[in-house]
């Protein structure tokens, strides 16, 4: 026996299974040893080894001397008055990530983050502003649904769950945490554990094109990219990476997208800058350059931050740039902006154990 308990929470059921044996926990033949106790950390939400009934009490209590199932600690939890809330999570290094819920009538969201903020200086973003960034392990990035499932009471199987959709849309870019983002979307989608939808789980990439592809033939979710731009000059100045990967072969690689058919529409995300990336042009050229993807344009109305550089575009100029959109046949949602009052909406999450002073939060709340 080691000294240090290993966590459960963000390994793979068959990592799960492969070291019970190495432990000399259950014999090989025991699969169905690690399916009950994956049945009780991601289908019930239980914590504590005593608690799981159905597994004997010698298990259980070896159980508990080799392993542990922790959950991040909370340092805030403010609530909108739009019914948004946003968990602030300090992680063991002492390092601060975000997640936002976000209520509406048909369904739940859960905003997760990828990483410690994000090396990508999109320049219209709050996280690209933060200097401190690490990739999230897969326990870190699960772990911020199942504390959102536990304070939301939402581990009961009876009623309509309140978390139905999951979007990887909070602090950092998620293909450049590939493997554990990986692990956490198949975690969550896991049908023997918690059971979301695949179809409800999105990822939102700003365009690493290899790692979209890689995604496309290896997970099953859908889709969002961060278009902004629909040209090379202004994509590579608002979106920074696109000098690397730019617009044509992210669109090649959306065209060749495995999922871009059917259901799985590939999702362009477009934040509205007044007189920056909103004109008329704008919306003619983006429907160009997306002709014959399957397809649909979320128009993100532009969330300030301090000292942010942009302003949003006028209601009438989003207007006109949707129904351009819309004419040439594709669906054109204007993404309502939520959270705001507590710095929760997108591109307004940023943390870091300078940053976050208690009077600043008190600020935000
Ligand atoms: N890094 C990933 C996912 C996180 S950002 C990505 O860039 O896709 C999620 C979405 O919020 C992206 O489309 C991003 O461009 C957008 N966003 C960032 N800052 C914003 C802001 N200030 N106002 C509105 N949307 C913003
Ligand atoms: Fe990073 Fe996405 Fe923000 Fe760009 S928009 S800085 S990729 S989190």
């Amino acid at each position: 026996m080691t000294d240090a308990k290993s966590d459960l929470i963000g390994l793979s059921q068959s990592e799960i299974y492969e070291s019970l044996i190495a432990n000399g926990l259950i014999e090989a033949k025991d699969k169905f040893r690690t399916k009950q106790i994956w049945h009780w950390l991601y289908n019930k939400g239980e914590t504590d080894f005593e608690k799981m009934s159905s597994i004997s009490k010698e298990l259980r209590s070896a159980l508990s001397q080799f392993y542990q199932i922790k959950r991040p600690k909370i340092q805030t939890h403010e609530k909108s008055i739009d019914g948004t809330q946003k968990w602030l999570f300090k992680l063991n290094d002492g390092n601060l990530i975000e997640t936002v819920f976000i209520p509406e009538d048909n369904r739940g969201t859960l905003c997760v983050s990828s990483q410690v903020g994000c090396t990508l200086n999109c320049t219209f973003c709050y996280t690209g502003t933060q200097k401190l960034v690490r990739n999230l392990t897969t326990e870190e990035i699960v772990s911020q649904l199942l504390v959102a499932k536990d304070e939301l009471s939402d581990w009961s199987t009876k009623h309509v769950r309140k978390i139905s959709n999951i979007v990887f849309m909070g602090m950092g870019e998620p293909l450049y945490n590939y493997k554990n983002v990986k692990l956490a979307a198949e975690i969550m989608g896991d049908k023997e554990g918690i059971q979301l939808s695949t179809k409800r789980i999105t990822l939102s990439t700003s365009g690493i094109v290899p790692e979209i592809m890689k995604w496309g033939e290896e997970v099953d979710s859908r889709l969002a990219i961060s278009l902004h731009a629909t040209n090379d000059e202004l994509r590579n100045e608002i979106v920074p990476i696109n000098k690397k990967f730019p617009l044509k072969e992210l669109i090649k690689s959306c065209r060749e997208y495995p999922r871009a058919k059917n259901a799985k529409r590939i999702t362009f995300e477009y934040v509205m800058l007044k007189g920056v990336n909103d004109g008329v042009a704008d919306a003619r050229k983006l429907v160009k350059l997306i002709s014959g993807i399957p397809a649909k344009i979320n128009l993100i109305p532009f969330n300030p931050w301090p000292n942010s550089p942009y302003e949003c575009s006028d209601k009438e100029q989003i207007k006109k740039f949707s129904d351009i959109i819309k004419n040439a046949g594709y669906a054109s949602p204007v993404r309502k902006t939520r959270g705001q009052d507590i710095m929760a909406a997108c591109g307004q999450l940023k943390s870091s154990s300078i940053k976050v002073r208690k009077s600043e939060l008190r600020n935000h709340g």
